[in-house]
């Protein structure tokens, strides 16, 4: 037996130029994670539907619980096109719900059917009236039944589920996400992606100051990740040389900011050489002394790239909500040091000064550290087939 899922888009109808190319992107990341799945999709500028054998309908549902850019999805009875049949699905389904009121909404594609919507819509109303005890309220119904008369097949639906909204992953491009192993990049991280940015994740690492079960930490949470685009990878860049380099030549107070700056400057430079439009990252204002708006500006001021810090304006406790809703957060709390956590110096500046970072920063060679850094960045690509817990 098949089953028919009725998915509508939400948001993305807003967009009325570009809807075609939603769409189509949307189709393309549906065929990516159903991949495996035998189903058939066929879509219109307002809905699609996706058939599958009934056996595969609730893996195919999970799946596309992770789909951005799906508003809602409905599974569908299906009965033969004609109205004795309508009538008595739809009593049949309302038999075993829990209400007073109900209202029939009718679409008819198939404009070859006999009756037309408002009629199929009064005659199932009648017949449910006729079998069950109830009445119509077609303002505030406690149960809306929707009746899509199709060309091969009537379909019924009542329970609508919610998806995850948002945009296609990819539409918007792709943005370069600084990658740690804390609670809100990987929070930042799927902000974007929910906006349609595609994702690339750098992740600084200082061995053997941080550790590998580190890094095994961040790309578990980028597999995490990876479940809503199934295209992420993680550029590890070593970062040791420069960071002791920083923390021999500037004074405490100054370190974290400038090696922010480098930071910045390396995610600047690696985003162009892998064409990310945007650097995304999981700062939030006035969380830490490098976070202060002061500090924003003068660590900001090392590129010109657009910085996207989608949780800028959050509440770590908001932050810590998404995180456990995305089922990050249980990794990111794992007690491994970042190389942001080691060598934390007890009065870090909240007000630094451009002038004072420019020469602190004259003191080493850091254009040539960059390039020896942005040289030995390596690629790890997570494998999309590769479960979550397979990485731990
Ligand atoms: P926490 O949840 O503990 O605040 P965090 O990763 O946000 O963790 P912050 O010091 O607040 O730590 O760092 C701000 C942002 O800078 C991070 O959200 C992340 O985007 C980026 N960042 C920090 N450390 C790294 C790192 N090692 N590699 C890549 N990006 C990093
Ligand atoms: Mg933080």
């Amino acid at each position: 037996m098949e089953k028919l899922l009725l998915i509508k888009y939400g948001e993305l109808t807003t967009k009325k130029g570009n809807r075609k190319v939603f769409i189509k992107m949307l189709c393309k990341n549906i065929e990516k994670i159903l991949y495996g799945i035998n189903y058939n999709l066929e879509q219109n500028l307002s809905c699609m539907y996706i058939k599958v054998e009934e056996k595969d309908l609730n893996v195919c549902l999970e799946k596309l619980l992770q789909v951005f850019g799906i508003h809602s999805i409905a599974i569908c009875e299906s009965v033969n096109n004609n109205i004795e049949d309508i009538q008595n699905k739809v009593v049949e389904i309302l038999k075993n719900k829990n209400f007073n009121s109900f209202k029939i909404e009718t679409k008819r594609s198939n404009k070859k059917f006999s009756l037309n919507s408002l009629e199929v819509s009064s005659k199932v109303g009648g017949f449910v009236l006729k079998n069950i005890s109830c009445k119509v309220d077609v303002h505030n119904p406690d149960i809306l039944v929707n009746v899509e008369i199709r060309g091969e097949a009537t379909y019924i639906y009542v329970d609508v589920i919610s998806g995850l909204g948002g945009y296609p992953v990819g539409i918007q491009g792709k943005g370069l996400l600084m990658l740690s192993g804390g609670i809100d990049s990987p929070v930042a991280g799927y902000l974007s992606l929910k906006r349609g940015v595609d994702l690339e994740c750098l992740y600084f690492e200082s061995l053997p100051h941080t550790s590998l079960e580190a890094r095994e930490k961040v790309l578990k949470l980028a597999s995490i990740l990876n479940e809503y685009s199934l295209n992420i990878k993680v550029h590890v860049v070593p970062f040791t040389n420069i960071q002791e380099t920083i923390y021999k030549n500037a004074p405490d107070s100054y370190i974290i900011t400038i090696m922010r700056r480098m930071m910045y400057r390396i995610a600047d430079r690696y985003s162009k050489k892998i064409k990310c439009k945007v650097i995304i990252n999981g700062e939030s204002i006035g969380q830490v002394a490098s976070q202060t708006l002061t500090s924003m500006v003068v660590i900001n001021s090392v590129t010109n790239k657009p910085i996207i810090r989608p949780v800028a304006c959050m509440d770590k406790l908001e932050i810590i909500d998404i995180a456990n809703k995305i089922n990050t957060y249980q990794t990111s709390i794992l007690p491994y040091e970042d190389c942001c956590t080691i060598f934390v110096p007890k009065h870090p500046v909240i007000n630094p000064k451009i002038e004072k970072c420019e020469y602190y920063e004259s003191l080493i060679d850091y254009k040539t550290m960059i390039d020896e850094c942005i040289k030995n960045t390596f690629v790890v690509k997570i494998n999309e087939s590769k479960k979550i817990n397979d990485l731990l």
